[in-house]
């Protein structure tokens, strides 16, 4: 089962060099990373009930780097059913999109995804059903709806993608596990909780509460700049393997260049004890690191200007508490927004609403979340600062080169 990580624990993470989605690479890389942990059936029993979670974003094909390579999954698919397994993959798309029997074959469809069952022997799943857990000692979430597949399967096992994230910076392994809930729940959970500090609680109680036995990493292609959905995606070659979400993903910030202690949600695991920061409890294995990390990786633009999550001067604290001004806020281009209404879905807040048949936001609603960028297939939401924002940041800018 999972070790969400305490510094020193010496958490295995492999870290395997993978140049492209071949199969066979894939495969010998896939095969000899799960070795370097210890081999599967340290962590997933023989025989046992799997359930397989890609992440499914949304409905885009494989090369656009949005959601875990089909490749990857069928693998880890093989893998397990080498083991003797029963492997269920599941997941639910992004908050805009409905959780239902018709828009998962599309997103099967159009993800590369449809083929698996025949090729490897897995189901994908139908059952949009879900239920809910109790946490009693989640740190600010006691309840989470589930899909269903998490009910009828002995253990998890993460396939998530690489990228970064507009909201979290990063998500890998950990930010993954969102996707557990069903469609329009998620949404839900932005509203409740829209600070950062609290968004990233809220995932580790999910990540305690759910603890899946591995995490794998498609870090073959990744994407970077304004992820999840409007980036580009970046080849970086790799396959990450541990039974730590957080360690996985501590590993992963340094693949990608990126400071850990700035991913709102390892910073929280930190101050929480749950993993150190700086990798001391993790036993690194595998190609050397150095190798395969990418240089001047593209951050996305809500943190470009940011030192760190959790060290940004006070102003900007106070002046995000006092009006959202300084933050990056939605934007939409009418030329590009077609009206699907798929933000006015995603969106918890009701700020984001069609208004003659094109997207409008009202930035009074607004809360950051973000959930309608994350959605919008077309390109049409853009995040930029207001003027006083715009202002705010030239001078908090100027303040940093002075320290
Ligand atoms: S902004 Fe994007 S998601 Fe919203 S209606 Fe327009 S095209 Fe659809
Ligand atoms: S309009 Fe604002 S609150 Fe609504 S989804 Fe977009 S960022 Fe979130």
């Amino acid at each position: 089962m999972d070790k969400p990580g305490l510094a020193g624990e010496g958490i295995p993470v492999a870290v395997v060099a993978c140049p492209d989605y071949m199969p066979q690479n894939v495969s010998r890389a896939l095969r000899r990373a799960l070795d370097l942990v210890g081999g599967l059936p340290a962590f997933v029993p023989p025989g046992s009930r799997v359930l397989v979670k890609p992440n499914l974003l949304q409905a885009v094909p494989p090369e656009r780097a949005v959601c875990t390579h089909p490749v990857v999954t069928g693998e880890v698919v093989r893998s397990l059913t080498d083991e003797g397994c029963s492997v269920t993959v599941a997941d639910s798309p992004g908050g805009g999109t409905r959780y239902t029997e018709r828009n998962m074959e599309r997103v099967y469809r159009v993800c590369g995804y449809a083929h698996l069952p025949e090729e490897t022997g897995c189901s994908l799943n139908h059952d949009c059903r879900y239920r809910e857990i109790t946490v009693p000692g989640g740190s600010v979430c006691t309840r989470f709806p589930l899909i269903y597949p998490y009910f009828q399967a002995d253990s998890i096992v993460s396939v998530s993608k690489a990228k970064t994230h507009v909201l979290t910076l990063v998500t890998g392994a950990t930010k993954n596990l969102f996707g557990l809930l069903p469609g329009l729940e998620k949404p839900l959970f932005h509203s409740r909780f829209p600070d950062p500090a609290v968004f990233s609680d809220m995932l580790l109680d999910l990540l305690l509460a759910v603890r899946p036995a591995l995490h794998i990493v498609d870090a073959i292609v990744v994407m970077e700049g304004d992820g999840p959905m409007s980036g580009s995606p970046r080849p970086l070659g790799a396959i990450v393997v541990s039974p730590s979400a957080l360690a996985a993903d501590i590993v992963l910030c340094r693949l990608m260049g990126i400071d850990p202690a700035r991913v709102p949600y390892l910073a929280r695991a930190a101050a929480r004890g749950l993993v150190a920061l700086d990798g001391s409890g993790i036993d690194l294995r595998g190609d050397p690191v150095s190798m395969l990390r990418g240089e001047d990786f593209r951050i996305p633009g809500t943190y470009a200007s940011e030192k760190s999550g959790f060290s940004i001067p006070l102003v900007f604290r106070v002046v995000h508490r006092l009006g959202k001004v300084y933050q990056l806020r939605p934007v939409v281009d009418g030329s590009r927004c077609s009206g699907c209404g798929r933000c006015t879905v995603a969106c918890p807040s009701n700020a984001a609403a069609l208004v003659h048949g094109r997207a409008r936001i009202d930035p009074r609603k607004c809360i950051r979340c973000y959930c309608c960028h994350e959605m919008c297939e077309q390109g049409a939401i853009r995040l930029e600062r207001g003027v006083v924002g715009a202002l705010i940041h030239a001078i908090a800018g100027e303040k940093r080169h002075e320290e």
